[in-house]
């Protein structure tokens, strides 16, 4: 009989393990604790605003290869969507200058040169600095590395930083802010053109997983919540959920993609980050205004990314944990006050809904980053996979996608 890959964890980085091996013709299961797919990364029937919403935005770039590699196997490549010049449109509270950043292809950055390109304010000398970055210690802080002030930071580096790593960037990692760099702005334009799901991130990027897995009879169990790990010498022997157990043949495997306190709780010695950072999304039923772009950064204000979709309008705050016991209906007037200066939408208050996901990632810190586990285990058929496993980059989804992958070829070399 074939053996069997189980796959614990149906976020992003279970489902990417789960393609994979699908297609390389091994025989999978996916568990997945609750009564829906996707994880931290899913679309969601809101009654309040009586619409479909996701969790939280989620932003991908072109550089995202193995993001992009997912939706190729599904299928899926067109349901992200993005301008086809790496282009960001900037709104500055405070002085109420607006800019569009403008990456331009190629390595070389010609984009620093030109001041209707670069962000206003700056000079190409200003830029250096961030090669620092490139080259950085594990166990550095980007604010012990470089010392960003004035425009660039406050206008680029700030958002960028605090978006990929969701945390103050002056204490986030700089090995990872180096990963982020090198893989985007310092690769060139056509891999920052920025992806969004306009049809959310279901549509694009769980349901077409489930599509394939169910079409080659891979069963994805809901409400199906691993408890324990039945381990022997060096090997899992069985996987119990409660109500039932799997007793694993010789041959079986098993891929543990879950969140890191809980892979904690279930291997215990395994060492994982501990601390976390929040997220904070607002949605508003409104229609866009006219020329309203996909998505808009904000500076000088508490929203930082405001995205349209259709008959909705969405923004992002990130390392929002200081928003948590603000009071909801505050949090919607201040942000949405925000949205309709930059915007030019109306000043009332549209039909809202606030989404705080407390532990959105991993606190993106050196510390943190040196607790992350690579993908083996001291079992030789558990295998681990997430976005904050060691993969070199912060918790997103290409981590979470790539962590999958890596587990896969493990398991299962192609
Ligand atoms: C609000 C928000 C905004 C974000 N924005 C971005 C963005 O713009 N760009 C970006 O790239 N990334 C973004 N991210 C990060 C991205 O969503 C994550 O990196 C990614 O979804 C993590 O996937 P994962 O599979 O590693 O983990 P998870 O999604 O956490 O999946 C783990 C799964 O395991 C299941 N599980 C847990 N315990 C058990 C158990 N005992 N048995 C069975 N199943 C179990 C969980 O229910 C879950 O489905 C954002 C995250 C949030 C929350």
């Amino acid at each position: 009989m074939a053996r069997t890959v189980h796959i614990i964890g149906a976020g992003l980085a279970g489902l990417s393990a789960a393609v994979e091996l699908t297609l390389r013709g091994e025989t999978v299961v996916v568990h997945e604790a609750t009564t829906f797919a996707g994880g931290r990364c899913r679309s969601y029937h809101d009654s309040t605003l009586g619409m479909t919403i996701d969790n939280g935005n989620h932003l991908v770039l072109s550089g995202n290869h193995a993001a992009l590699h997912y939706l190729q196997l599904l299928g899926a490549q067109d349901r992200l969507v993005g301008p086809p010049k790496s282009e960001f449109p900037f709104f500055d509270l405070a002085s109420r200058e607006q800019w569009t950043l403008r990456i331009n292809d190629g390595r070389f950055p010609w984009w620093i040169f030109k001041s209707n390109m670069r962000v206003p304010g700056t000079h190409a000398f200003d830029y250096l600095p961030l090669t620092r970055l490139l080259w950085a210690e594990h166990d550095r802080a980007v604010g012990e590395v470089v010392r960003f002030t004035g425009p660039l930071y406050e206008r680029l580096m700030r958002p960028l930083l605090l978006a990929a790593l969701n945390i103050e960037p002056s204490a986030g990692s700089a090995a990872l802010a180096g990963a982020v760099i090198r893989e985007t702005i310092a690769t060139g334009g056509q891999a920052c053109r920025p992806l969004i799901a306009r049809d959310g991130l279901g549509t694009a990027l769980v349901e077409p997983a489930l599509a394939l897995l169910k079409e080659r009879n891979s069963p994805v169990r809901l409400g199906h919540q691993l408890h324990r790990l039945r381990a022997a010498d060096a090997r899992v022997e069985s996987l119990d959920f409660g109500s039932d157990s799997i007793a694993l043949a010789d041959d079986d495997a098993v891929i543990l993609a879950v969140p890191p306190y809980t892979a904690s709780a279930l291997i215990p010695g395994l060492e994982t980050p501990t601390e976390f950072r929040a997220i904070v999304n607002a949605h508003f039923r409104i229609e866009p205004a006219p020329y309203q772009p996909p998505i808009l950064g904000l500076v000088n204000s508490t929203t930082e990314w405001v995205f349209a979709f259709p008959g909705r309008v969405a923004t992002t705050i990130s390392a929002g944990d200081r928003l948590l016991d603000t009071p909801r209906d505050a949090l919607a007037r201040t942000i949405w006050s925000e949205v309709a200066t930059a915007t030019g939408l109306p000043p009332e208050l549209p039909p809202w809904q606030i989404v705080r996901e407390r532990r959105a990632t991993f606190a993106a810190t050196p510390e943190q980053d040196a607790l992350r586990p690579g993908p083996n285990t001291r079992f030789t058929n558990l295998f681990l996979a997430g976005d904050w496993t060691k993969t070199g980059l912060p918790a997103t989804i290409e981590s979470a996608i790539r962590s999958g992958r890596r587990a896969a070829d493990l398991v299962a070399p192609h």
